[in-house]
């Protein structure tokens, strides 16, 4: 029997609870080497997404300490640095939890293939999703391509009951060097919106367990009626969380069902958008150009604006439409590096439709600017609103932003809790907004709030003789 150590690696389960690479690698008795690797699917991080890694590395870092363990850091290729690691080690197996966006999965086959034709043992588990893509599947086993029979679907299966936490990782006689963290620099691409971020995130696992245990306990209940309120959130702020991986869909599935069992009538309408999680993760798992083209292909001949700096993108991207339920949202992702998925859709179907713009620019933007980035539900997001996805909403229904502003923000707690120019006292999250803002835009709380920068029936009528010229073309 070998005592040669194990490499964990890391990657987007930063947790110790419900880890099954984890607890294979503890079942050995062997001693744990766990690692996290810098290559090039992490310098290809937008700012806020790569930022927010830094900051869930530290508290793992700090978790595997608690237990007796240690974040090994290293930069460079995957199999170089997992050579170098073996080399100096000793270590005879890696072992790490499965990701299903396309560019992971094939950077992972190689380090599989490569690691067994060294001959170290290479394991992969599951965790990322409540089930992996490939175990769901149409009656006539082709991929779900309709969100309400995958859920009905995903209701059938046995979502694995989650994984206890150790209270303690065998160490290896001698630890590798560890790289800096800081010197990685992580959040260098956020300047000075860095330290406004810091105020509004909860990081790492325990945050991320103690949030779930709040809205289990306070929000769960409330969240049907909440949820697409935004100017009051109801919902689970949970998602910057699952993205990395400090807490698994499987810890929040099980924990809200529970509640379901209590009677808890807030369950099901959770469950339900969890499920759009997994959904997401099922689409990019069978087509992983889902970030890049459109899903249906017919779409790529629409006459999108395919510029992202025309005068009316920027004016999107700097929240100075003039329209303040789009303003306010793209206020509320600079300052907190999240939006509402309310004003997500709104956002996003004023640049497709009102703005007549690709949704890959927003989609890029979004992903340069989310902490809870995620490729598959970003993806999904914007091909959803655009009208050219699976499942879409179609073109012609056009999300109005001041009649969506009357039903879900009526007391306008939600604009003026953003917009500082349209107030003559404003919050102080709406002051927050400059510090976040690139200094370069030149915004200011004293300039007048501008005017629209199309109005909503000229925008409107264009996109709807846009997609009218399309589909007599199609
Ligand atoms: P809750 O309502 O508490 O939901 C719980 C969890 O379910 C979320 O944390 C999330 O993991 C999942 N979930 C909920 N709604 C959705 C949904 N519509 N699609 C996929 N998963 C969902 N979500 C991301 O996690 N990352 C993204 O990059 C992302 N980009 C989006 C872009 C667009 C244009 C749109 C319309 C939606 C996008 N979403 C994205 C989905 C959704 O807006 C967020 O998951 C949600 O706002 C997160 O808030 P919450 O954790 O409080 O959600």
């Amino acid at each position: 029997m070998t005592h040669a150590p194990i490499l964990l690696w890391f990657r987007r389960d930063l947790r110790l609870h419900d880890n099954a690479a984890l607890q294979a690698a503890l079942q050995t008795g062997r001693p744990l080497i766990p690692i996290f690797i810098r290559d090039g699917l992490i310098e290809n991080l937008g700012a806020a997404p790569s930022w927010r890694l830094g900051q869930g590395l530290d508290a793992l870092s700090g978790r595997l300490g608690d237990v007796g363990g240690r974040l090994v850091l290293r930069s460079g290729p995957v199999m170089t640095v997992l050579k170098a690691l073996i080399a100096e080690t000793g270590a005879t197996s890696v072992m790490w939890n499965r990701l299903h966006d396309p560019a992971a999965r094939a950077r992972d086959e190689v380090v599989k293939q490569s690691l067994k034709a060294l001959g170290i043992e290479a394991r992969s588990f599951s965790g990322q999703y409540l089930v992996d893509p490939w175990q769901i599947a149409t009656g006539a086993g082709t991929p779900f391509r309709v969100f309400t029979p995958f859920w009905r679907a995903l209701q059938q299966q046995e979502i694995p009951a989650p994984l206890s936490a150790p209270t303690r990782l065998p160490a290896p006689e001698v630890w590798p060097e560890s790289e800096a963290l800081e010197a990685w620099a992580l959040g260098r691409a956020m300047q000075r919106g860095a330290a406004v971020l810091e105020r509004h995130v909860r990081v790492g696992e325990a945050a991320a367990l103690d949030r779930l245990s709040e809205f289990r306990h306070d929000g769960l209940a409330a969240y049907p009626d909440r949820r697409d309120i935004p100017g009051a959130p109801g919902t689970s702020r949970l998602s910057a969380a699952l993205s990395l991986g400090e807490i698994s869909p499987r810890q929040c599935w099980h924990a809200i069902m529970a509640e379901e069992a209590a009677g808890n009538s807030g369950a099901s309408a959770f469950l339900r958008q969890l499920a759009w999680r997994d959904f997401a993760g099922h689409l990019l798992f069978h087509d992983g150009a889902l970030p890049d083209r459109c899903w249906r292909p017919e779409w790529e001949d629409f006459p999108w604006n395919r510029s992202g700096d025309t005068p009316e993108v920027l004016a999107w991207k700097q929240g100075r439409t003039g329209v303040p339920f789009v303003d306010a949202a793209m206020r509320e992702m600079q300052v907190t590096g999240t939006m509402h998925n309310r004003a997500r859709m709104i956002a996003a179907s004023y640049l497709t439709k009102h703005l007549l713009t690709d949704w890959r620019i927003g989609e890029r933007w979004f992903a340069e600017h989310l902490v809870d980035f995620d490729a598959a539900s970003n993806a999904m997001g914007w091909q959803w609103v655009a009208g050219c996805g699976p499942d879409a909403s179609p073109y012609f229904r056009i999300f109005n932003p001041e009649t969506q502003k009357q039903k879900f923000d009526p007391q306008g707690q939600y604009t003026t809790a953003w917009i500082a120019e349209m107030s003559p006292d404003p919050s102080p999250l709406a002051l927050e907004v400059f510090e976040a803002l690139p200094r370069s835009w030149n915004m200011s709380p004293e300039d007048a709030y501008p005017d629209p920068v199309v109005g909503l029936p000229e925008g409107r009528a264009r996109a709807l003789a846009a997609y009218e010229s399309f589909r007599d073309r199609s």
